[in-house]
């Protein structure tokens, strides 16, 4: 992605992996006429021409403003066990390196905002040192929505091995180290970031405001998975706690983007645009 400037702000990015993902595994409900149907604008960048795959980013947004930086999502991480994703477990990936080529190194980063507490959006969160998952960013706050962090803790009080471990290995930690904040969503800083309640993919899903001189930008996190859900924003992914709700969040957030201008960044989609509507649906402009 090439670097936004938003009016005194720039947004840019650190790709930690690209993946391909089935259609009717990532969406059930997804039927294989609506999902070619939408080729013609999904191919070659938000699904692969030669699988017909899913094209899935997982990456991090960084927001350079003038008194901080500031990381969202921080992916899966390295080293992490994830038993049941053969292809996360023990990852290991030159992410840190990707961040330096920003000009920034882990003592740099002031706030870390996790959009929701998923294992792809918390693993960079720690690394692991003298085998103890510290904090990989030594200077940040880490922002975490209060009703996500309650929502997991209490689920990996029943079953360990919820979110693939990932409460206590990425998160935990930095409760434990103490700097951190539990947030309500109408957390803010100043007059250019501001979350919003997105629930329906987690119960406790934000979505995150960007505001300078009149420019506007938002990252969704997966409240939008994957573009076919502009054609179809009703499909939720399998991943999503509460379907239903988050199909309702996710057609909220497309008919109030609709035509803005707003830029939208959503967690996993290799490239970013505007969301405009024509007579069959909503549509990235990119
Ligand atoms: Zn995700």
């Amino acid at each position: 992605m090439k670097s936004i400037i938003l009016g005194s702000l720039t947004i840019e990015n650190v790709i930690e992996t690209i993946g391909l993902h089935k259609p009717d595994f990532l969406f059930p409900e997804l039927k294989r006429n609506q999902f070619e149907e939408q080729f013609k604008w999904l191919i070659p960048d938000f699904v692969d021409v030669k699988s017909n795959n899913l094209i899935m980013v997982f990456q991090s947004y960084v927001i350079k403003t003038k008194n901080s930086n500031i990381l969202v999502d921080t992916c899966v991480g390295n080293d992490k066990c994830r038993n049941n994703r053969p292809f996360w477990h023990k990852q290991r990936t030159p992410y840190l390196n990707k961040l330096k080529e920003l000009g920034l190194n882990p003592h740099d980063i002031d706030y870390v905002m996790c959009t929701h507490l998923h294992a792809d959006h918390v693993g960079w969160n720690t690394k692991l040192e003298n085998n103890q998952w510290v904090p990989t960013f030594p200077n940040a706050k880490y922002i975490f929505s209060k009703k996500e962090y309650e929502f997991w803790k209490n689920k990996i009080n029943l079953n360990k091995e919820t979110n693939h471990g990932s409460f206590q290995d990425s998160v935990l930690p930095i409760i434990e180290r103490g700097n951190y904040e539990l947030v309500s969503s109408d957390f803010a800083i100043e007059d250019y970031l501001s979350f919003e309640s997105a629930p329906g993919h987690t119960p406790g899903n934000l979505i995150i405001n960007l505001f300078s001189d009149n420019n506007r930008a938002v990252l969704c996190g997966d409240t939008i998975h994957h573009a076919i859900q502009l054609s179809y924003p009703k499909i939720s992914s399998r991943f999503c706690e509460d379907p239903i709700q988050s199909s309702i969040t996710r057609e909220k957030l497309l008919n109030k983007l609709c035509d803005t201008g707003t830029i939208i960044l959503p967690a996993h989609f290799p490239k970013v645009g505007t969301i405009e509507s024509n007579k069959k649906g909503f549509y990235l402009d990119y």
